[in-house]
Order: C-alpha cells, then sequence, then structure tokens
C-alpha cells in the first residue's frame, strides 16, 4: 500500500487567509482543493510538500455566476457541478464534454476545475510509484538529472493532460489569480510554459480563485479526445475547438491542442485556413492537414507518438464537423 508522507495540514476559511499561509510557509507548501491530482503524486512522492493548504471549506470558490455577459467559475468547484448544469451546457458545450470526460464519476466529483487547470504535467517514466522511479535512477522533473524520453534534452518534455484547458482556451477563458500581495487576472493560455517541470507561468504564492468566460453568444464549441479506455483516461492527443459564424462564413476560429507539448498548442494556420470562409468540406480538410506540422508528441504517453500525430488532423476534423452541426 502506497502511504502519505507526513505533512502540516491547514483549513483555510477565506482566500485572504489562504494567500496569507502561502505566503508564511513559503514555494514548498501546496495548495489542495479536490485532492485527486496532488494526493495520488504525493503517495508516488512525485509531490512532498510538508505544508499542504486546503481550500475546500472556502465557500467564495465553490460559487458560480452564469449569465448572458459570460461566466465566472469558483477555482473549487467541482467538474461534477459544471458536467450538471444544463446553462453551461447550451452556452459552453466544449466545455462540458471536456470536464465530462475527466477520469471518473466519484473523482469529478471530488477534482475541482482549479486543479484541472493547474493539473502537473505527465509522463511514462515519472507517473510511477516511487521504487519504480528509483529503479530507473529517477528522472530530471524530479530526483534526477535525465530525460529518459530524450536523453539529449536540456528540459523535461512531460506532456499538458488536463481534459478543460483546451476547451477553456478555445473559448477564450481568462483566470484571477490572488496572492498577498493582490491580484491579476490573465488570458489562460499565458497561464502556461512549453516547460514540463516549470509548466505554469503563475508564482508558486498565488491562488487561482476564478476561471472567467466571455459571453458565447454565437459562439458554438467542441472538443475531441484521444484515449485507450473509453470508461477513464488522461487524454493523449485532444482538441478544443470555438468558432463564431456570420452567416454561413467562419468570423473568429480558435482551435487548440492537449497532449502533444507541455504546454496547450494554439493551431494558428488551421485558424488563418478557416477565417472568411464556409465550414464545408474542402475547407476543414485544409484547415486539418494543417494541425499536423505543429502536432510534434513525443513518445512518452500511451500509443505510438507517429500515430498521435497522424491522428490530430482526423482529430481537428471531427471538432470541426461538430461546429458546423452546431
Ligand atoms: C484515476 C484518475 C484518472 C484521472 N483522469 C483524468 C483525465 O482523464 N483528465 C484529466 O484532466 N484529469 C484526470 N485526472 C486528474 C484529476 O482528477 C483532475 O485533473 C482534477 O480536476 C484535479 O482537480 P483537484 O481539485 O482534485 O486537484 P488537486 O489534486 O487538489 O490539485 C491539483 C494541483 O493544483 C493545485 N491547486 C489546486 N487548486 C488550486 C488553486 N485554486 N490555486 C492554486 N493551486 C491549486 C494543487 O496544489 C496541485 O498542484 C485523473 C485522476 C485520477 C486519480
Ligand atoms: S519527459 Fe523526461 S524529464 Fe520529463 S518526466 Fe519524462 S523522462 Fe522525466
Amino acid at each position: 500500500m502506497m502511504r502519505l508522507p507526513r505533512f502540516r495540514y491547514y483549513a483555510a476559511s477565506s482566500v485572504r487567509e489562504a494567500a496569507r499561509i502561502k505566503a508564511e510557509e513559503g514555494p514548498d507548501s501546496a495548495f489542495v482543493a479536490g485532492g485527486t491530482d496532488l494526493y495520488p503524486n504525493m503517495k508516488r512522492r512525485q509531490q512532498t510538500p510538508p505544508v499542504v493548504i486546503s481550500l475546500s471549506r472556502i465557500r467564495a470558490l465553490s460559487r458560480r455566476r452564469i449569465g448572458s455577459d459570460g461566466a465566472a467559475l469558483g477555482a473549487a468547484l467541482s467538474l461534477a457541478a459544471i458536467e450538471s448544469d444544463r446553462r453551461m451546457r447550451r452556452a459552453f458545450p466544449g466545455l462540458v464534454e471536456a470536464v465530462a470526460q475527466i477520469s471518473t464519476p466519484p473523482l469529478r466529483n471530488m477534482g475541482t476545475i482549479g486543479g484541472n487547470v493547474l493539473l502537473d504535467t505527465r509522463c511514462n517514466y515519472y507517473d510511477q510509484n516511487h521504487e519504480w522511479r528509483q529503479a530507473i535512477d529517477f528522472c530530471m522533473k524530479k530526483d534526477g538529472s535525465v530525460c529518459w524520453v530524450a536523453p539529449g534534452s536540456p528540459r523535461c518534455l512531460a506532456v499538458q493532460s488536463a481534459d478543460s484547458v483546451p476547451a477553456l482556451i478555445a473559448l477564450r477563458a481568462r483566470v484571477r489569480l490572488v496572492s498577498a500581495e493582490g491580484e491579476r487576472q490573465l488570458p489562460l493560455e499565458e497561464l502556461y510554459r512549453n516547460d514540463g517541470i516549470h509548466y505554469l507561468t503563475k508564482r508558486p504564492d498565488e491562488l487561482l480563485t476564478e476561471v472567467l468566460l466571455p459571453s458565447a453568444d454565437g459562439w458554438r464549441s467542441s472538443y475531441r479526445k484521444l484515449r485507450r479506455r473509453g470508461a477513464f483516461d488522461f487524454p493523449v492527443l485532444s482538441v478544443g475547438a470555438a468558432a463564431r459564424l456570420e452567416g454561413d462564413s467562419v468570423a473568429e476560429v480558435r482551435l487548440v491542442l492537449g497532449g502533444v507539448a507541455s504546454a496547450p498548442l494554439r493551431l494558428a494556420r488551421s485558424e488563418e485556413t478557416l477565417r472568411g470562409r464556409r465550414l464545408d468540406d474542402g475547407a476543414i480538410a485544409e484547415a486539418a492537414a494543417a494541425a499536423a506540422g505543429p502536432s510534434r508528441p513525443m513518445d512518452n504517453t500511451d500509443f505510438s507518438f507517429l500515430w498521435r500525430k497522424e491522428m490530430t488532423s482526423r482529430f481537428v476534423a471531427d471538432a470541426l464537423r461538430a461546429l458546423r452541426r452546431g
């Protein structure tokens, strides 16, 4: 049986208190929301924070506001609450499709949108128990010095694997970050860095308090996910798509890949191909073909990386056809 290491536990009752404790305890302490990622990681000794600050008693973080001007989702709102919200399904179907495919129903009751947005990057050589990793002398992401995926690589290539992220970026999400020093907002896509270890631009002392979505008026959205088991599995390729049509033509479109790099990847060329055009089979085929180039998965998740690259165009085409159907 894998046991948790020893740690000190605080249950903060307000955002201000959580930010204060974090500032006092320093960068090695960790926030925890649902704990469905942090606690298994601690059992495997991938993360060993001496202090854990729980957010689950902070009521303000579980609130949601959904209206014609968009949505504000508290970071500790459960995935199940988003999945079962009809207003969310109507306005942001791509996000709800993504959330409904995260892990399993019991884990979606515990897991939160904030924890998903901040999910650790994944790799076959890292998501193993301590003894397994010790047997290969660990790796650069934790306790070692070499990357077993690309031994010459100066950086870790662990993979962005959170389902909600490509869907949220396609929907133009922003995030609110709060620390003892103040607060700031930034577009969600600016929260990520293409580095498997330092994959967030967020400072360790910053608490994610809200995910903000602008009005979905006139927008359509979809999500597609490649995984081995339909019941539950992390994505090894995912596509978040959103578009606003004027008449028959695409006025705005955003396409985002997940599971192929350490950060989510905007498909700028595919988007460019579609602007001003009807979403017909020809335009979809061109945009899908343009997606294959930037998709460069590494050999560190399930399935062959060459096959995942090949599947990119098909998944992008499928996500675009879903947008066409509305
Ligand atoms: C068997 C299994 C299958 C899974 N399958 C999937 C899957 O298919 N797709 C997927 O995307 N995920 C999957 N997950 C991962 C996880 O369940 C989800 O990503 C979930 O949304 C994480 O949310 P949480 O609240 O439990 O995060 P936590 O474990 O509480 O936190 C995750 C990380 O975010 C930090 N954190 C959390 N909230 C905040 C905040 N508000 N501010 C600052 N830092 C914060 C924590 O310190 C930690 O580093 C799976 C997990 C398991 C165990
Ligand atoms: S990509 Fe390399 S350094 Fe990163 S977790 Fe995998 S083996 Fe370790």
